[in-house]
């Protein structure tokens, strides 16, 4: 059996940039959190809960801590809040997010009504509503129904992680809609990098396993788009799920891991396939 992994997957520039910053900090500190996970991959927030870097929900439950704000970056509302509690803030949101969040307060400034290709309660999502007014519009599958534009000037951005293909379609139908369509591809480049290489091994593998957080939009993405090439496709989080009746008559595994995805973990499941494989 072949075992074939994505030539782009795993960590994204972000995610890498993200964790240095909590791991320098929690050195010179007594107690690091994050407000809500500071990436969607469970055993790696268990991993840097280890290290001292614990993840709060609660905004009221934080006191006289240092906080580090994660690569999805949080809401304005709670930056304000962190401001006023006058904690030692370290911002660790990806420069690729706050790129989005600039352009979607420039383009609502500008007088567009604002579209987002997006998943509505997703943080990245949650803080780029909260940076515009209330006119804008998430849509999550451009295929579904969505509120047709009440202004003449619409602009289209979407959430980093989404697709490109999607995105594309949303933009095709939204230009039939308004007078003058402005659209800014916020999708970043790691995500493209990470879909095109899922997209080309699943067309020639017999099984795709996709491996990251299942809270992790960009993962399921990459899930999502192996399973639309026809190929048998299974998103798991660690090897403990890989199943061996998933590889019987298959001769081509292919590997592929979401951008918050770390090496060990994808390593140890490439371990576990190729014991599978002995097996066999
Ligand atoms: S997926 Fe892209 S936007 Fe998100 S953290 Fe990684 S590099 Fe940044």
């Amino acid at each position: 059996m072949k075992i074939e992994t994505a030539k782009h997957s795993g960590f994204c520039f972000g995610v890498k940039r993200a964790i240095q910053i909590a791991n320098e900090t929690a050195q010179n500190n007594k107690k690091t959190i994050t407000l809500g996970p500071i990436i969607h991959n469970p055993q790696m927030v268990e991993f840097l809960r280890k290290k001292g870097i614990h993840s709060i929900d609660d905004i009221n439950d934080i006191s006289d801590e240092t906080i580090i704000i994660r690569s999805h970056g949080i809401t304005a509302e709670n930056y304000k809040l962190l401001l006023e509690k006058d904690l030692n803030i370290v911002d660790a949101t990806c420069p690729f997010v706050k790129k989005a969040q600039e352009f979607a307060q420039k383009l609502t400034r500008d007088g567009y009504q604002l579209y987002i290709l997006g998943e509505k309660n997703h943080p990245e999502v949650e803080a780029l509503l909260s940076y515009i007014d209330d006119s804008a519009v998430v849509v999550t599958n451009p295929d579904n129904p969505f509120p047709k534009p009440t202004k003449g000037k619409v602009a289209l951005i979407a959430q980093t992680t989404q697709s490109e293909e999607k995105f594309e379609r949303l933009a095709k139908k939204l230009i039939s809609l308004c007078e003058e369509l402005h659209v800014v591809k916020t999708i970043c480049n790691a995500t493209i990098l990470r879909q095109e290489s899922t997209r080309n091994l699943a067309q020639k593998v017999d099984i795709m396993i996709v491996i990251g957080g299942k809270n992790s939009a960009n993962t399921t993405r990459l899930a999502e788009i192996a399973s639309a090439e026809g190929c048998r496709t299974f998103h798991i989080e660690t090897g403990d799920e890989l199943k061996i009746a998933w590889f019987e008559n298959v001769d081509n595994v292919g590997i592929t891991a979401g951008a918050s995805t770390p090496n060990w973990i994808i390593n140890s499941v490439k371990e576990k396939i190729k014991k599978i494989n002995e097996t066999k």
